[in-house]
């Protein structure tokens, strides 16, 4: 029987994982599809704290691991394949490798994966000028052009942080109205900086090696047209890594988990949240490690 396992091996699961090795747990990961999450795609991290110089987004989650592991945290290179979640019994987890662990608490920190518009050229230019996070590569962009792709919050706000460095930010949003809160359209739409396309899919990203513009659809009348730009900020929400807790613990509407009262806690006793996965807010390396430290730390007290 396990003390703790963490699923997830992103900033927040290999905090946990630091926290919970320091404290005696001897705490196992579940690594998930992708070894070290989301991070280890992005390319220059330049605004985690300590990394004056900025750090590899690989490298950083690598450290972090490593950090870990020098404490007694042990990992599992797997993907989980069910969950049989209790109130404050026995956590079970079966891997796709066959293996059943059982584990008296359990931290959640699968992350969320970024909405994608789907295309070839989106996927080829991805760090080239493509990127799902204005608060990671905005400040790439100074006195450049660059196209927000989205009519909600998130598009609006990455729309605004933008115009902090661009010379001109275009929002293309698929209908002729916002789903955004009149409050965020309300300041988007006001700004000198931001243009709106309205009734536009983007079709194609345009660039060999970095991107040079866009290609839009009219939707109305299906005319196609090129707009010039440097950069293409993707925003069409985020999708939680949470269908392995689906029907077992409380969510929001989103499939985000739910955390009681500004904790880790999730409704059942024994199992906590801690990242992305629980947070459509913030989402950042920095906040996800806070939340891996606070879910540790509950468990801990948990055990206790
Ligand atoms: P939303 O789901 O609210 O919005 C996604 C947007 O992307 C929609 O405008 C949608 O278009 C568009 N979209 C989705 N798929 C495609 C596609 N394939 N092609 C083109 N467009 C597409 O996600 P958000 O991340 O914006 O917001 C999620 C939640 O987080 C909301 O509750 C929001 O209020 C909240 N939030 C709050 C913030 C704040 O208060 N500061 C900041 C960020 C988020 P369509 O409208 O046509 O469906």
């Amino acid at each position: 029987m396990e003390k703790v396992v963490i699923i997830g091996s992103g900033p927040a699961g290999y905090t946990a994982a630091v926290y919970a090795a320091r404290a005696n747990l001897e705490p196992l990961v579940i690594s998930g599809n992708t070894i070290g999450g989301l991070l280890t795609q992005t390319s220059e991290v330049e605004n985690f704290p300590g990394f004056p110089e900025g750090v590899n987004g690989y490298e950083l989650t690598m450290k972090m691991q490593t950090q870990a592991e020098k404490f007694g945290a042990r990992l599992e290179i797997a993907n989980v394949e069910k969950l049989e979640l209790t109130d404050g019994g026995v956590q079970k987890i079966t891997l796709d490798n066959g293996n059943v662990i059982e584990s008296k608490a359990l931290i959640i920190a699968t992350g969320a994966t970024p909405r994608w518009l789907g295309l070839e050229s989106e996927e080829r230019l991805k760090n080239c000028g493509v990127s799902a996070c204005a608060t990671c590569d905005g400040a790439f962009f100074e006195d450049m052009k660059v196209v927000v792709a989205g009519g909600g919050d998130s598009a609006m706000e990455e729309a605004l942080f933008l115009t902090k460095f661009a010379s001109e930010v275009i929002v293309v949003h698929r209908r002729n109205e916002l789903r955004a809160s009149k409050i965020m359209a309300e300041r988007a739409m006001n700004h000198e900086k931001i243009r709106f396309v309205w009734n536009s899919q983007i079709v194609e990203i345009l660039g060999e090696s970095e991107v040079t513009g866009i290609k839009v659809k009219n939707n109305a009348d299906n005319s196609e047209s090129v707009i010039e730009c440097q950069g293409v900020f993707v925003a069409l929400g985020h999708v939680p890594a949470t269908e392995i807790v689906k029907g077992q613990i409380d969510m929001d509407d989103a499939g985000f988990i739910k955390l009681e009262n500004n904790t880790s806690m999730t409704n059942l006793a024994g199992v906590f949240g801690a990242g992305d996965c629980a947070d459509h807010r913030y989402r950042q390396a920095i906040t996800a490690a806070a939340a891996g430290c606070r879910a540790a730390i509950d468990a801990e007290r948990y055990l206790g």
